[in-house]
């Protein structure tokens, strides 16, 4: 009946019924006339591959030239690949599928010579393994075939917890054995990590991620903090904090605690818990606590990190939705990084170097240049050197409600869609006197420092969040 192990996975351990829409992805990035996949998959109210489903998906519109329809077939999971497919005019383009008498768009694809390539992943899936809402969680297994084939991401990780005795060495073997079986260069990677919990005030919970194999977890839950993990860890590992803002949890640093940019380059600003961008941000999670836990109370510390996303799913749904516990509300989250190709140190790498960004619910592009560079760096103020320039191309795959301009936590310029609802352009120059209201000298800058990063925000409720840049003074 199945055509596949994957199939067989899927349609097992995530039955999926009655088709509620189509999820089509493409590359952000490619060349003119180079041929890529097409990853369609009709899926269920909660994102499970239909297992109904009998209908054929057709492009209607969108310039890819090669592109077949797809009949899916009743009893077997709905997904499919359309192979050879290509684009030979440069510029913004998203496809449109019919399934049935609806239709559906496609991520946005940037069709272009020499854009940096994207790779989208989710950095915090968890597993059986977690013993953490275990009736809820599905198989490694499933972790990584959805995450390849249903999901189409290009890489992830089952970050699952081992404080409190949650781990044993034969379940770290497991983890590691999926991290040989799945990953899979140049079609997809998996960045081996875990979760390591730490208690309210000693740096909140903190995935650990690993450039390569790890033989065995550090654990720092009883008497550690977050910096002493971070340093007890092998090199090649660095830890990144999240749901800072979660009661009881919270990610307050501190100089003490704070490891560094190279073993915490960034945080995970956003999950299926909530935003944890500012204090009073509209999609919040559930209970916030009070001290200074948001992503920029951290920035305004002076620590530099740049942003990450994930699901936290605890339903083994990768950057998707699934079964999953109440608390974990808000829309699942993912991570976009740039690299040459595709591999577990590059996907490492680029984090590192806070080369990626943070989305939540789709893969929305931001292409920029801030301070004449990309997102996540740290550039020194010259005299002379003139307004900062801020410039982004975005694309959505829905609807573009507003683009923001942060600075040291105020939004300070919005752009709203041109032309094109899914297209929107950022030129802003700032001409203010950045001596004036730079932070003081605090935890990792030794002078005045100011930050800008973008925001992004869908009528659909979709987000995306740049990596700062900062400048010292
Ligand atoms: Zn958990
Ligand atoms: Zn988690």
């Amino acid at each position: 009946m199945y055509h596949s192990l994957c199939e067989r996975i899927l349609a097992v351990e995530g039955p999926g019924g009655p088709v509620d829409r189509l999820q089509i992805v493409a590359p952000s990035v490619v060349r003119p006339e180079e041929q890529f996949a097409i990853r369609l998959a009709a899926v269920d109210a909660k994102a499970y591959a239909s297992l109904e489903c009998d209908d054929v998906a057709r492009l209607a519109d969108g310039p890819a030239e090669g592109v077949g329809e797809v009949t899916f077939e009743a009893g077997r999971p709905a997904i499919a690949s359309i192979e050879g497919a290509s684009i030979a005019e440069e510029g913004w383009h998203r496809l449109t599928f019919e399934l049935g008498d609806r239709s559906f768009a496609s991520n946005p694809i940037h069709c272009s010579r020499d854009a940096r390539r994207i790779f989208w992943g989710d950095p915090h899936v968890h597993t059986v393994i977690s013993d953490c809402h275990p009736r809820q969680c599905r198989s490694l297994d499933f972790c990584y075939v959805a995450a390849r084939y249903l999901s189409a991401l290009d890489w992830a990780t089952a970050a699952d917890h081992v404080s409190n005795g949650r781990c044993t060495v034969g379940k770290w073997e497991a983890q590691r054995r999926a991290f040989s079986v799945f990953d899979d260069p140049p079609n997809f990677a998996v960045l081996l990590g875990y979760e390591a919990s730490h208690k309210g005030g000693a740096g909140g919970d903190n995935n650990v991620y690993c450039r390569d194999d790890l033989e065995e977890f550090v654990d720092h839950y009883e008497e550690g903090d977050a910096r002493t993990l971070a340093e007890a860890l092998p090199d090649g590992c660095f830890v990144v904090p999240h749901h800072t803002a979660r009661t009881g949890k919270h990610g307050e640093l501190c100089d003490e605690i704070y490891p560094g940019p190279d073993l915490m380059p960034v945080m995970e600003i956003h999950s299926k818990w909530g935003s944890s961008e500012f204090r009073g941000n509209p999609r919040a999670l559930l209970e916030v606590h009070d001290g200074p836990c948001f992503a920029q109370d951290l920035l305004a510390q002076g620590y530099p990190l740049g942003f990450i996303a994930g699901t936290d799913t605890h339903a083994t749904m990768p950057s998707s939705y699934g079964d999953d516990s109440r608390q974990l509300h808000a829309p699942p989250g993912l991570t976009a990084v740039r690299a040459p190709g595709l591999s577990h140190e590059a996907v490492f790498d680029a984090i590192r170097q806070r080369d990626c960004w943070a989305a939540s619910d789709e893969r929305i592009i931001i292409e920029e240049c801030i301070a004449g560079d990309r997102m996540g760096l740290v550039h020194s103020r010259r005299d002379g050197d003139g307004p900062v320039q801020i410039e982004a191309e975005i694309a959505t795959q829905t609807e573009i409600e507003r683009v923001d301009v942060v600075r040291n936590g105020q939004d300070i310029h919005s752009v709203t869609p041109g032309g094109e609802s899914w297209r929107a352009t950022v030129d802003f120059a700032d001409h203010a006197d950045l001596s004036e209201i730079a932070f003081d000298p605090a935890g990792w800058f030794d002078g005045p420092f100011v930050y800008y990063y973008l925001r992004v925000t869908c009528a659909s409720g979709a987000q995306a969040w740049s990596s700062p840049t900062w400048l010292m003074i």
